[in-house]
């Protein structure tokens, strides 16, 4: 089969102050991720890296001159698959994420047969379509839909939750929000009340059944994403939203997770 070929492959949009977003509108929805741009003083910062599919770095040169140290959200395929194209640039991750980012067990060919039938189910159940290819164009006339892979990296500097990545521009804290994945981070400008949150939350179906998920974790999660004082929210997918908006997803996801909240934990000296 073949596809049509979508020149340029990323689109691009300034969506905050020195915050570029990119996406993949080729990608089937479930897979489509948010990438961001962030322009620093002397360097880039750059949010996850999509599915490797088209030509990142280049497109990414096309918008900076300054050098770019990629920041990892999570490990899901979504979010890393091109950032073997950055192996001689600084790579940030948190440790619970590195060995998956290390070693990613994505599908060969991005034909949704190509999954696990297990994994079929899951998105299945989540009320995604799992027939046919992930894409509906690829990036070149050349492009080999069978022979896509997801490449391993290595993450140089690994972070936790206080961490600080100051960019000259813009000052982020790095949060732990685990819940979705266990290395979860987002990058929090207090100052700005802005939050690049990956898939820690964003304004659509919120996936807590995958393996590496913890409902009564991502249950934490909320509680303190509740907590902060926002004034935007870029998530990991969809569009931004706003503090109201992240109140009522927030409160959505907890209600229909009512029956997982984790009982109170025990204070020290208790023994059973
Ligand atoms: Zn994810
Ligand atoms: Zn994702």
């Amino acid at each position: 089969m073949s596809l049509p070929v979508a020149d340029p492959w990323f689109t691009i949009e300034t969506v905050d102050d020195g915050v570029i977003m990119l996406t993949e509108p080729h990608v089937a929805r479930l897979w489509r991720a948010n990438l961001f741009l962030i322009r620093g003083r002397d360097r880039d910062l750059l949010v996850d890296t999509g599915m490797g599919i088209g030509p990142l770095r280049a497109t990414v040169e096309g918008l900076t001159d300054r050098p770019v140290t990629v920041f990892t959200t999570h490990s899901h395929l979504d979010h890393i698959g091109g950032h073997f194209e950055f192996a001689d640039r600084p790579i940030i991750a948190h440790p619970a994420e590195a060995a998956k980012l290390a070693h990613p067990t994505g599908p060969i060919g991005l034909a949704y047969a190509s999954l696990s039938a297990a994994k079929r189910a899951e998105y299945a159940a989540a009320g995604f379509d799992v027939s046919g290819l992930m894409i509906d164009a690829s990036p070149a006339a050349t492009y080999d839909v069978a022979a896509h892979r997801f490449h391993g990296a290595i993450a140089t500097e690994l972070v936790e939750e206080g961490a600080i990545i100051d960019l000259g521009t813009r000052r982020f804290e790095v949060l732990h929000l685990p819940g979705h994945s266990p290395g979860g981070i987002a990058l929090w400008d207090a100052a700005d009340g802005l939050l690049i949150s990956g898939d820690a939350i964003y304004d659509g179906i919120l996936i807590d059944t995958t393996d590496d998920a913890d409902i009564p974790t991502y249950l934490r999660t909320m509680a303190r994403l509740r907590d902060l004082p926002v004034r935007i929210v870029h998530g990991g997918h969809k569009r931004a939203f706003g503090r109201a908006r992240l109140h009522e997803i927030i409160d959505t996801y907890v209600e229909s997770r009512r029956d997982f909240r984790a009982p109170a934990p025990q204070g020290p000296g208790v023994s059973f």
